[in-house]
């Protein structure tokens, strides 16, 4: 018998059914109404991920001297993490111990990682990184709508717009069954407008396509208001009755006419007028935004600058238009919703609200007083460990920080100055291979837990699989630190009651799950918490509006110069998923290393062909890898894909003030030719 569940990677979620007891088979799951059976080539393979030699099937421990590895029982294992927690929090207090979790964790997992260090840890260094994910998109939307739900509407309103316009994604390659409402946009008449520095495989499904120069996309969306103003294109009726503040964002986009627009973003002043244009003559406009606009020290804002377009327009609330945020990872919402963020409690509560304390911690029953504050954000928490003043342990869970964070080689320093590094995984990920303790978990078909896609619907993965023996679950592993510890709270590890616990203590916050069973999620094919479209008629702020808030461009925090020339971006590709951990391990996805994206100016001043070595390196680091020429990337700018070692030795790690958001979009880069000088 069929059993259906959703994919493993992306936040899309793709339904799909397995069979069999041991590898599963996958086959399609038309039914379900996101992907309607289609799913990318990830989705297919992911059956991949199961039979390989490389599962990790016994808690493992790393002798420091000798860098040997020693196979040892859970109960060794264990015993070593809880010593190792006890010695650093004797040492340190309470946050002598860290936590760092990931977005790829079910809402299960999440909750309880985050009970785990507010209850039987008493530590505020909790994150994960899913602050790297979207985190500045996330910000946006509270400040503007007082609620942050990745898409507030179903991904199938995209087909009901009249101009969709898509700022830093590239979801035909991310995401490519949500590539067929573009398609079906298109053949009703509506238009699709991408803005990026490359010109992607989604630009190739686009009407108009505007390249601007990395980190600039604030001040296009300026400018384009501004000509809206200029056109009389804004909606003054939406303007009054549903948000505040538009008379000062009004006058901030006073100066930016297209001129200066054009000398900021490299676009050209008749295309800015051409989008603008587009905009002021189409009854229902849709923005959305990814992590090529929102992964900057400049993220919150610019997409700030983005809701402010789709609010001056009166779109946001109307159906098939507005404004919404695409998640990457695989539970980037729920992930960010159940307490695993540095600064907030279950529900999407704020960890510094006395009224949220105190009704979580009457679920936990303790002490509201005993619960931490707001701890570091994810980049500052990595960055701080083994420093005098930061853990000097850390227990990481569904991440693989080596590979995916920023100024990568600086933050494998900082873990490997950890007196304990504990890591729960599959495989020997990168991160693992620098653990103390590395426990191996259970994956995916394997288990059952909650996961919330793109669109705030609540779906459920089932277990389909027997995992193999040596194994255990994060759930397990969390409630068995907690007792080793002497954690009088209870720590449940049947997923369905453990969402039946996050259920309550998210009961009233602004994301409540209280009415969401495993059974309504299997009769209704999902669930939507808050509901399936938000924003109808009123905002979540106090008064019922939106706020319009005034923001600046500020432009990237590294420029090229005469040392470092041109512009860095990264990003993904079709065949693999985040730090590659999983998928590059799935035979039959191709991996050929990483690459270098450039422009045949570029290269011809550098003297280089397609598939040869070219050294790229910033003020952080160096990578080495073959050179890919192609027209389709600016030519002051170069791409490499993230998911292996090595873009992120060179990546940025300057945070945006709001969101704490690394500037993983853009920095300073020069490239020479390997072997030539
Ligand atoms: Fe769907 Fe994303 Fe999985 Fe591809 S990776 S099948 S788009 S959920």
């Amino acid at each position: 018998m069929a059993t259906e569940t959703h994919c493993p990677y992306c936040s899309l979620q793709c339904g799909m059914r397995l069979t069999g007891r041991r590898v599963p088979e996958v086959s399609a799951w038309e039914e379900f109404p996101v992907n309607a059976g289609a799913l990318c080539r990830k989705g297919w393979a992911a059956a991949g991920l199961y039979g390989g030699r490389e599962r990790l099937t016994s808690p493992l421990v790393r002798d420091r001297a000798t860098g040997e590895w020693a196979a040892v029982s859970w109960d060794d294992a264990l015993d070593r993490v809880a010593a190792g927690i006890r010695a650093a929090q004797a040492e340190k207090g309470p946050d002598g111990v860290a936590v760092f979790g990931g977005g790829g964790l079910t809402n299960e997992k999440a909750y309880a990682l985050g009970k785990l260090a507010r209850v039987a840890l008493g530590t505020s260094q909790i994150d994960y990184n899913g602050r790297w994910c979207m985190s500045s998109a996330a910000s946006a939307g509270i400040r503007a709508f007082g609620l942050d739900r990745g898409l507030p509407f179903p991904l199938a309103d995209v087909e009901e717009t009249d101009v969709l316009v898509l700022v830093g994604s590239n979801l035909a390659e991310t995401m490519p069954p949500a590539a067929r409402h573009l398609d079906r946009l298109r053949a009703r008449g509506g238009r699709v407008v991408v803005i990026d520095p490359r010109r992607t495989p989604t630009a190739d499904r686009a009407d108009l396509v505007l390249q601007p120069v990395p980190g600039t996309d604030l001040a296009l969306a300026l400018g384009l208001l501004h000509l809206l103003v200029a056109a009389g294109a804004v909606d003054e009726d939406y303007l009054a009755a549903r948000t505040t503040g538009w008379a000062q964002v009004k006058e901030s986009v006073a100066p930016w006419w297209p001129e200066r627009v054009e000398r900021v973003t490299g676009i050209e002043a008749a295309q800015v007028r051409e989008l603008a244009a587009v905009l002021a003559g189409s009854p229902r406009v849709m923005v959305l935004t990814a992590r090529g606009a929102e992964q900057h020290s400049t993220g919150s804002d610019t997409v700030l600058a983005w809701i402010n377009v789709a609010l001056a327009l009166g779109m946001v609330g109307t159906r098939g238009a507005g404004y919404g945020c695409l998640t990457g990872q695989g539970n980037g919402q729920g992930g960010r919703e159940h307490g695993q963020k540095a600064d907030q409690l279950p529900g999407y509560r704020r960890i510094d609200d006395p009224a949220a304390r105190a009704h979580v911690a009457g679920v936990w029953g303790v002490d509201p007083d005993s619960l931490p504050g707001p701890g570091r954000s994810a980049y500052e928490l990595l960055d701080a460990c083994g420093t005098d003043d930061g853990p000097s342990a850390m227990l990481v869970l569904g991440s693989n920080i080596v590979v995916s964070a920023p100024n990568a080689t600086q933050v494998t320093a900082r873990l490997e100055a950890l007196d304990l590094l504990v890591v729960c995984d599959v495989v020997m990920s990168e991160t693992a291979a620098i653990a103390d303790v590395v426990l191996p978990v259970t994956q995916w078909a394997e288990e059952t837990g909650t996961m919330t896609n793109l669109e705030g619907r609540v779906v459920l993965r089932q277990e389909a699989i027997t995992p193999p023996s040596g194994v255990r679950s994060d759930l397990e592993v969390i409630a068995a630190i907690a007792e080793r510890l002497g954690s009088t709270a209870t720590f449940a590890t049947d997923p369905e009651e453990v969402f039946a616990e996050l259920g309550r203590a998210s009961a009233g916050g602004p994301a409540d799950y209280s009415t969401i069973t495993y059974d309504r999620i299997r009769e209704e094919g999902g669930v939507f918490w808050g509901g399936e479209r938000l924003f109808a008629s009123s905002f979540n702020h106090p008064d019922g509006r939106a706020r319009m808030l005034t923001v600046e461009h500020r432009g990237a925090a590294e420029v090229p110069d005469d040392d470092y020339p041109v512009h860095l971006t990264t990003g993904r590709v079709l065949a693999q998923y985040q730090s590659g951990a999983q998928t590059r391990r799935v035979r039959d996805l191709p991996d050929d290393g990483p690459f270098v994206e450039l422009h045949p100016l570029l290269a011809g001043r550098l003297g280089l062909a397609t598939g040869e070595a070219v050294q790229v390196s910033t003020r952080r680091g160096t990578m080495t890898a073959s050179a890919r020429v192609v027209t389709t990337i600016r030519p002051d700018t170069v791409f490499v894909p993230f998911h292996w070692v090595g873009a992120n030795r060179l990546t940025n790690d300057a945070l945006d003030p709001a969101s704490r958001m690394p500037e993983f979009k853009v920095c300073a880069a020069r490239l020479a030719a390997v072997g030539r000088g």
